[in-house]
């Protein structure tokens, strides 16, 4: 594991890459959060990012998230994300795990969600992919309007989030994070919901995504070192 200095200089390079790119974009930079993905990660590295500033952390599997929830029981001030895939069969422990579920792809799970109507409401983002043969997750930019209606009145759906195919270019996804935030403006038209988060950008590419509109940027190994 990275060392806690290294973890604490790391995140303030990012923050420093987060502010510039927003500078460049002519955005505040405080109306982009910062969520560290923290998968496979032990828990002492998230515990040296909450002590140097870090709030926002996501986990890709809902039993790890809620074994480091529970060790890190005495940062009260964390949120926690759900950034990886939500099987169905888990969403009733998740809607009441998570601050913000960032991968909702499917009406079924929509649906699966509003019926465990946990207190305050689950807050989500439709996970869309827009790279239909490069990745597995993520619904199809047609299927996003369907999963609204489902939601409607049961589940805060805030925006949308996507994962462009991996590349070692960060421009290949700049289309990506585009069109993304295109459907966003048609959808937001059509619906009657805002979809103001735009949950996109890793660490290879997130100064591309801020530059196209990201509200969320999901980044890990810039910040934690390369994963085991
Ligand atoms: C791991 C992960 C990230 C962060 O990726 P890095 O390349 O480590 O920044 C972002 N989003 C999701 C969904 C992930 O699984």
């Amino acid at each position: 594991m990275s060392t806690r200095y290294e973890i604490a200089e790391r995140l303030e390079i990012v923050r420093a890459r987060i502010g510039a790119a927003a500078y460049k974009a002519r955005r505040d930079a405080s109306s982009i959060r910062l969520v560290l993905a923290s998968k496979t990660q032990p828990t002492d590295a998230i515990r040296a990012a909450a002590e140097a500033g870090a709030r926002d952390f996501g986990e890709n599997y809902v039993q790890e998230a809620i074994a480091k929830r529970a060790e890190l029981a005495d940062l009260t001030e964390i949120r926690w994300h759900l950034i990886g895939h939500l099987q169905t069969n888990k969403a009733k422990t998740a809607a009441s795990a998570f601050s913000l579920i960032h991968s909702v792809d499917s009406v079924r799970l929509a649906e699966a969600l509003a019926r465990a109507q946990p207190s305050p409401r689950v807050h989500a983002l439709v996970e869309v992919n827009l790279g239909a043969e490069a990745s597995k997750s993520g619904v199809a930019p047609e299927g996003v309007a369907a999963i609204l209606d489902a939601a409607r009145g049961k589940l805060e759906i805030d925006g949308l989030m996507t994962i462009p195919p991996p590349s070692p270019r960060a421009e290949a996804a700049r289309p990506y994070f585009a069109r993304l935030r295109e459907l966003r403006d048609v959808l937001a038209m059509q619906s009657g919901y805002a979809l103001s988060e735009l949950s996109m950008g890793m660490s290879d590419d997130f100064e591309v995504a801020i530059e196209e509109g990201a509200t969320i940027v999901r980044i890990g190994r810039a910040v934690f070192g390369e994963r085991a």
